[in-house]
């Protein structure tokens, strides 16, 4: 697999969280009923892979030359980003991908979808932008008409890992209901693992992005990333269309 390279705004958000990294330095600082705040309402703690159940196969991978689905596909599929995506989206001078705006989606179809209700109502789910679809199925302007990812290697933390899903209660590592499809093959074994790192990454991105807001607004402007961010006055979602079409189960 290509390696993943990183380009300078990537580096400059790295060194940020290094400045941030400590939780005792952050509590120890000018902002410490800030940092009290954020850890009554978020789970701070890092997890390490080495500490994390692996219930998948090593060697397993989706299988998505057999899949008639296109999980790039539909507005139930949307992409949120991390601040790393929106810094590499800079990098590659790519932000015409970036949108801002999101869906408000309809209580009924949160209903019966845990998962993205969880998600929907999370602060990070309304203060960071979305990866743009287009036309009536929802598809991710990423995709190309062959239907490969235009970002590859250097996607989504979320696309990297999928349908890797980590259980943070249980601190394991699952196969996400969402893909159908799956081969096994000791020659994929690296490509798990990787997965799997990165399904760990993706979590870790999510806690990384909590402090960042809190910790690091002003340093996120000037890097150029703050102005993808929704601010707490702003109103970020749209009504949903309804084009929910073919909805897969959420793991
Ligand atoms: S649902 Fe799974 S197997 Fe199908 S295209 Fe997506 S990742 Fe590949
Ligand atoms: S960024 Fe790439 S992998 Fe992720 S949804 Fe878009 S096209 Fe698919």
């Amino acid at each position: 697999m290509e390696a993943r390279r990183r380009g300078d705004t990537e580096a400059a958000l790295d060194a940020l969280w290094a400045k941030h990294h400590s939780g005792l330095g952050r509590l120890f600082s000018a902002r410490a009923l800030d940092e009290l705040a954020l850890r009554a309402s978020f789970d701070l703690d890092l997890l390490v892979p080495e500490r994390i159940k692996q219930r998948i196969q090593p060697g397993t991978i989706p299988d998505c030359e057999r899949c008639d689905d296109i999980c790039c596909a539909g507005l139930e599929n949307l992409v949120s980003l991390r601040l790393s995506d929106i810094a590499s989206l800079i990098d590659l001078e790519r932000t015409d991908l970036i949108q801002r705006k999101k869906p408000r989606f309809p209580e009924s179809l949160l209903a019966a979808r845990p998962h993205l209700q969880e998600l929907t109502h999370s602060e990070l789910w309304r203060t960071l932008p979305v990866l743009r679809q287009i036309g009536e199925s929802h598809i991710c302007a990423a995709l190309s008409t062959e239907l490969r990812c235009t970002l590859h290697p250097r996607w989504p933390l979320s696309c990297e890992r999928f349908p890797y899903t980590l259980k943070a209660a249980r601190r394991e590592v699952v196969w996400g209901l969402r893909c159908p499809s799956q081969t096994s093959s000791s020659e994929n074994v690296e490509r798990s693992q990787e997965m799997f790192e990165a399904t760990v990454d993706a979590y870790n991105g999510r806690v990384r992005d909590a402090v960042l807001l809190k910790h690091a607004r002003r340093d996120l402007d000037e890097l150029g990333v703050g102005q993808f961010l929704i601010g707490p006055k702003e109103d970020p979602f749209e009504d949903a269309a309804p084009q929910l079409g073919r909805l897969p189960v959420m793991p």
